[in-house]
């Protein structure tokens, strides 16, 4: 049975104490699910006093950026070798990283690859921005993205990566406009598409497939109901304990019904 996968990006908010005093408020609400897996991105300071204060039956952390040179002179980063035993995950290729701090698609497949050989799983963000959506490139976009970024894998090690459709027009910090499931579901059919001709319908059958792009409590289901939708990324709602116990509750509920 795969686990649903709900990752809260906390970006670049909340110092230890803050960080800490939300993760207290999360373990009051949210049960130990066998069948969820709970991923928390606080930043990179934070990331060493949360693994200790953790229930690791309920959470576990992901780092929300990494270096794709496991150690030498690169001042200021951190390398995917050193968050080895503190993050199961990596998010590799966030919007905001791709257009703030100019990432490339080589940039991207880098890390992804330093990631693998690191024991890490990529969470790989990808998606078109308002332009390409407009213009009708949303397929090309995914394409290209995907294509680079798996380039250095083979098709065992493309089984590792977590795939997210983050649609930049429909992240909060760039619009924030609300997708329709139905069109993320045609997005998470491309995307499977795309794995297989690369690598094979094992590949792309295994392949976890989440969904970004301001999901809260309320919208949270529409989203996980999705055929094939392995789980959400969060941002913004992952801020609040209300809203993000709410989405791993949805996820929760949904499974539950499924089998009922
Ligand atoms: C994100 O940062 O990956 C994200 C999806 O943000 P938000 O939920 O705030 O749109």
């Amino acid at each position: 049975m795969k686990q649903t996968l709900i990752v809260g990006n906390w970006k670049m908010n909340l110092n230890t104490q803050q960080a800490s005093l939300l993760v207290k408020r999360l373990d009051d609400r949210i049960a130990i699910h066998r069948d969820i897996e709970v991923v928390l991105a606080p930043s990179m300071l934070v990331l060493q006093p949360l693994s200790l204060q953790i229930d690791r039956r309920k959470f576990r952390l992901a780092a929300q950026n990494a270096f794709y040179k496991d150690e030498g002179a690169y001042t200021g980063e951190v390398s995917f070798t050193m968050l080895r035993d503190l993050a199961h995950y990596v998010i590799v290729g966030h919007s905001e990283r791709r257009i703030y701090f100019h990432e490339t698609l080589e940039v991207v497949r880098d890390k992804v690859q330093a990631a693998i050989r690191n024991n890490i799983s990529p969470i790989l963000c990808i998606g078109e921005n308002k332009h390409e959506r407009a213009a009708n490139e949303t397929k090309r976009v995914i394409h290209d993205q995907l294509t680079t970024a798996l380039s250095n894998l083979t098709a065992e090690e493309v089984e590792k990566v977590v795939v997210a459709y983050e649609p930049v027009w429909a992240i909060s910090t760039f619009g924030g406009e609300i997708a329709k499931p139905d069109d993320v579901q045609k997005v998470f059919k491309m995307i499977r598409g795309h794995i297989s001709e690369l690598y094979g319908s094992k590949a792309s059958k295994a392949a976890r497939l989440l969904y970004g792009g301001s999901v809260n409590a309320d919208t949270a289901a529409g989203y996980l109901a999705i055929d094939g939708c392995g789980g959400a990324l969060v941002g913004n709602a992952s801020l609040n304990y209300h809203q993000f116990s709410g989405i791993v509750e949805a996820a929760y509920r949904l499974k539950h019904k499924a089998k009922a």
